[in-house]
């Protein structure tokens, strides 16, 4: 069967790992129809802005994109793509999955979390403002809807995937209102339907020190949307980094699977970023269409090649002197075989 699947190629590493991605997925022998669409300032040079209609258009009508990582200038300028893309498709729950990989060194064992973030409202709400020169705000809002969601979100996701625990992250002691809904949420939502999976809760300054003195105790954590933002890369470096940590941002209607790591500036266009997370990410996308034969052939084949720990394949960020396409070409070199 062919899918039809959107592509962002995104900008700075993004296109580099996308290619590297598509490739990948390719050599599967799964047919994909790739729509490659624009986003980020590589649709701001191109059409003129960073999140063209169409691109918003063709994934609600595919409801499945593959993405790279886009730019947001810092201070000043346009506000994020990836906010405006998680709102405007609804994609509330960001799911990180962060485990130790073979050969990928790590001053953690046993590390099998994953990270819910909460994807729609928070501090993101992008309401900001200047009471007077030298006075701004910025509104964290909590809605009972998306926190009801995202808890039934996580915990579903517990049941579906045989995961034992839930542990919410949040400073409820000091923002009593927005941090004390999202609890209340959460805690309605796990008595009420979810009592099988265990459930905790830590002020999120102790759930972080908790998750570097030992990540192993951690099974979900779930959060709110600027918490997971931070979690997510706090997690990443448990296991290696940013180059192998994959996410899914996922709604009603639609899904887009794009790596926890940016557009690497610094790294971009010298073939050195790793691409194996926007490839895992390739993964998750592939058992969402339920391909899951390609899915754990290429889960396989990145595996062998980790663990075969080939310097000259492996990118600089896992150790190795390879390029990002050395490390494409090994994967698919062992899919094929
Ligand atoms: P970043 O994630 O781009 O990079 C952080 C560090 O990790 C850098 O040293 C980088 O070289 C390294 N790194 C990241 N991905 C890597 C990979 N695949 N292989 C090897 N090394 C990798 O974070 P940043 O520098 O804070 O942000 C750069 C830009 O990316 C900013 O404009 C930011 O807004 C944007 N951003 C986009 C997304 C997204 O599109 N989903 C996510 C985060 C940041």
């Amino acid at each position: 069967m062919s899918h039809s699947v959107c592509l962002i190629p995104g900008d700075g590493i993004g296109p580099e790992v996308a290619c590297a991605a598509r490739e990948v997925i390719s050599a599967t022998g799964v047919e994909i129809d790739w729509k490659v669409l624009p986003a980020g300032l590589a649709a701001l040079e191109e059409v003129g802005e960073v999140l063209p209609e169409t691109t918003v258009r063709s994934i609600e009508a595919h409801r499945i994109a593959l993405k790279g990582p886009v730019t947001t200038p810092i201070g000043k300028g346009f506000t994020s793509v990836n906010v405006g893309l998680r709102r405007r498709l609804n994609l509330f729950a960001a799911v990180r999955p962060v485990r130790n990989l073979p050969g990928v060194k790590s001053r953690y064992e046993n590390v099998d979390l994953v990270v819910i973030r909460e994807n729609t409202e928070g501090l993101y709400s992008g309401l900001e403002n200047e009471v007077t020169d030298g006075v701004v705000q910025s509104l964290k809002v909590a809605t009972r809807t998306a926190c009801e969601r995202i808890s039934r979100f996580a915990f579903e996701y517990a049941n579906s995937r045989g995961r034992r625990r839930v542990t919410v992250f949040h400073k409820a002691n000091i923002m009593k209102k927005s941090d004390g809904l999202f609890l209340e949420c959460a805690r309605r939502v796990h008595e009420r339907e979810a009592p099988e999976i265990e459930y905790d809760e830590l002020i999120i300054d102790n759930g972080c020190m908790q998750l570097v003195r030992d990540p192993s105790r951690f099974d979900i954590v779930l959060m709110e949307n600027l918490y997971g933002d931070i979690v997510s890369d706090l997690c990443a470096g448990l296991v290696g980094g940013l180059g192998v940590v994959p996410g899914a941002n996922i709604g009603n209607g639609c899904a887009v699977f794009e790596a926890v790591h940016g557009s690497a500036p610094d790294i971009a266009g010298l073939n050195m970023a790793n691409p194996l997370a926007i490839i895992m990410s390739g993964v998750m996308m592939l058992n969402h269409l339920g391909e899951t034969d390609a899915a754990n052939r290429i889960k396989h084949a990145y595996n062998a090649v980790l663990d075969e720990g080939n310097p000259d394949v492996l990118t600089p960020d896992i150790s190795g002197r390879g390029g990002t396409t050395d490390f494409a070409e090994a994967v698919i070199a062992r899919i094929r075989t």
